[in-house]
């Protein structure tokens, strides 16, 4: 809470109490994945700490996607402080109509932001027809480790007692299902890692 007794918004919730997940899960898909190079989606990117996470990491250019205007003013911001502000670039746009050619991006990321997606299969279908043949995409949510959701629950009932109950909701078998299927009719290979690092669908695109 802040001192008037209202709850603090995503951007200072990302900042500063989900901060540490975001490098953690960056490497975790780096390291699964095998790419480091290309070109790299952040879909629902918010404040882009994940996409900037990956920039950290590898030699990638990142475009971090997000159709609220003042996330992406909000990403251009952490960039620029960053000193990353030419390999990552916000852009505004709805993850239902992507501006990318087909086959662009080598490595497509979305953390948390697929529970909110009005038409998944729709989604699900840009994601496959930008991704690259060879590319990986992870679209899905966590907090990286056990250990560190463990410590975000416990920050984040402080300020939101109703944080177990919105985080069950989202994670409800029948969102995971819908998720998990509009993955699979993309007909791109998909497989989902549920496991400490969270829950991801992953699209495999052939070579
Ligand atoms: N990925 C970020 C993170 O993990 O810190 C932000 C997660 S936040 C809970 C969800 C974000 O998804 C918001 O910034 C919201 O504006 C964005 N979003 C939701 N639906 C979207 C859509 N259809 N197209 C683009 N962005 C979307």
């Amino acid at each position: 809470m802040d001192e008037k007794g209202k709850s603090p918004g995503f951007p200072y919730i990302a900042e500063h109490i989900f901060a540490p997940i975001y490098p953690v899960i960056a490497a975790h898909i780096v390291k699964e994945s095998g790419i480091n190079q290309g070109i790299c989606l952040d879909l629902g990117c918010g404040i882009a700490s994940l996409g900037i996470a990956v920039a950290e990491l590898t030699d990638m250019q990142v475009y971090g996607v997000d159709f609220s205007t003042e996330m992406c003013r909000l990403s251009k911001d952490k960039a620029n402080r960053h000193f990353l502000s030419c390999k990552v670039v916000p852009l505004q746009a709805d993850v239902h109509l992507l501006p990318f050619r087909d086959n662009a991006a080598a490595l497509i990321v979305s953390r948390g932001s697929v529970f909110f997606w009005k038409d998944l299969p729709v989604a699900f279908r840009e994601i496959s027809r930008v991704l690259a043949p060879g590319g990986q995409a992870w679209i899905g949510g966590g907090f990286g480790t056990k250990e560190l959701k463990a410590q975000i629950s416990e920050q984040m009932v402080e300020i939101d007692p109703d944080w177990h109950t919105a985080s069950k909701k989202r994670l409800s078998p029948e969102t995971i299902r819908a998720i998990r299927e509009a993955g699979e009719r993309t007909e791109i290979p998909c497989h989902v890692v549920k496991d400490d690092s969270g829950f991801w669908v992953v699209l495999s695109k052939e070579k």
